[in-house]
């Protein structure tokens, strides 16, 4: 046993010199230049007092920093956090909120840095931080050290079908496979992800082999944008897609397709998007990471309490943000209602989207198991070289003890008082288990790959 699991990292921060504990002072304005796509709103920042009292060991090195985001549920921690005042409430009065156009744009920005005109960081399909720190997805193949800071959510995610498949495919698709085996022989069924090899690839490839139906061979997968998928899949041109709410569920309140699957139907309380940074950054601006953490721990609250949600859905649909044609496409997922387009009605709260704490425990903490789910998933479909997994995933393991950053979390956690029951004392949730019965225990990642009957790599 390496340990892996149970250690205790020693990294401490590089503290910079000099930081200052002068108080934080407000700027009356707080707005962006209108061609800037940044949900900005000087109204619901706090009073100039609830951020004098900052300790001067708490008072971050700089008040401003850019997060990239993509407007679907998964973003709400940063955009409450901004909107609500928890930002600035840590001495973060300066977030620049920017929308990315794509997670292809969102990687582009964060290889340049908001010096360059990108951004530090932000919201991240799983494994993009480790693949952009191992140069895998970036220009010129350039390693860009990227730290993992904390889970944004879990659910909220859902596998999207037309409606020409009415009544023949479901989340269970054994009895389907006729269908696919039809259509591969014309056009071969078509399923869209929102970036190759991260989280929406795996879901729906995991639903359908969990099916019988190899998604390399049976299917044909491409990448399109989220905000793109509604119109794709009305032009006829997609038949299933897989993404974050609203787009989902958009289909059905837009009569254009169900939905098959929820995610949280395929694994319940599964890792989903998480906060990450580029290294430069957060070496640089210890005390400025541990506020922007603070930050969105407390919009993480916030937002499950469900007595918020309907307000949490107003701002998330407003015209800065998601620009949503009503905020009740969010308010009933976000209470776990799903009308799923098929007949099938789930009203059911554990399903809805949670930010802070789920059945399972923490949502913010950043589990070094679930990082090495994604990347032994990531091994299954030949992403990723299999000697990342074996040899008791050293590799892997090497990778994520200098991506994820659980340690950072846990001293936010402690300033920001967090109750000591809600930080988890292990780096591991243990076994997990999915919806046809599979599990994957993260001591034994090469038997999880061994016991899969579809994949791509060979053991
Ligand atoms: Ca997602």
């Amino acid at each position: 046993m390496s340990g892996f699991f149970n250690q205790i990292s020693r990294r401490k921060f590089i503290l910079t010199a000099g930081a200052s504990a002068s108080s934080v002072f407000l700027k009356g304005c707080l707005g962006n230049p209108p061609e800037n796509l940044t949900g900005g709103s000087s109204q619901a920042v706090p009073t100039a007092q609830t951020v004098a009292n900052l300790a001067p060991e708490q008072t971050p090195e700089t008040k401003s920093v850019k997060l990239g985001y993509i407007p679907i549920v998964e973003a709400a921690p940063l955009i409450i956090a901004k909107e609500k005042g928890f930002f600035a409430k840590y001495g973060m009065t300066e977030v620049d909120l920017s929308k990315q156009a794509s997670w292809g744009s969102a990687r582009d920005n964060v290889e340049i840095g908001s010096a360059g005109g990108g951004i530090d960081g932000g919201q991240w399909q799983m494994p993009m931080p480790h693949l952009i720190t191992e140069g895998i997805i970036t220009k010129g193949n350039q390693k860009i050290p990227m730290y993992v800071l904390c889970q944004l959510i879990t659910h909220g995610n859902g596998i999207a079908i037309a409606n020409k498949h009415q009544g023949k495919i479901g989340l269970q698709l054994a009895s389907a496979k006729s269908l696919f085996t039809e259509l591969k022989s014309s056009t071969p069924f078509t399923a869209a992800q929102t970036f190759p090899h991260v989280n929406q690839d795996f879901w729906i490839r995991y639903w359908l082999a969990a099916g019988g139906i190899n998604p390399d061979t049976d299917v044909k997968l491409l990448t399109v944008p989220a905000a793109q998928t509604v119109a794709n899949m009305k032009t006829g041109t997609m038949d299933a897609f897989s993404t974050g709410d609203p787009w989902p569920y958009r289909i059905v309140t837009d009569k254009i397709g169900f939905m098959a699957a929820l995610t949280a139907e395929i694994w319940k309380n599964h890792p989903e998007e998480y906060l990450a940074m580029r290294a430069d950054w957060v070496d640089k601006h210890p005390k400025a990471t541990k506020a922007i953490l603070k930050g969105i721990m407390e919009a993480q609250q916030w937002l499950d309490n469900f007595d918020n949600r309907k307000e949490a859905a107003q701002i998330l649909a407003g015209r800065n943000y998601f620009n949503l044609p009503s905020p009740e496409i969010l308010a009933d997922p976000f209470q776990g209602k799903y009308d799923m387009g098929d007949g099938r009605k789930i009203d059911d709260k554990s399903m809805a989207a949670y930010y802070w704490k789920d059945e399972k425990g923490s949502v913010s903490y950043p589990y070094k198991s679930h990082d090495l789910w994604f990347i032994t998933e990531s091994v299954r479909w030949g992403f990723l070289p299999k000697d990342y997994i074996t040899n008791n995933a050293a590799k892997a393991k090497e990778l994520i003890n200098k991506v994820n950053r659980e340690d950072i979390w846990k001293e936010a956690a402690k300033e920001a008082g967090i109750t000591a029951a809600d930080i988890p004392t292990s780096t591991s949730r243990g076994v997990e288990e999915f919806f046809d019965g599979v599990k994957f225990d993260p001591e034994k990642p090469e038997a999880y790959l061994k016991s899969l009957t579809i994949k791509k790599v060979s053991l």
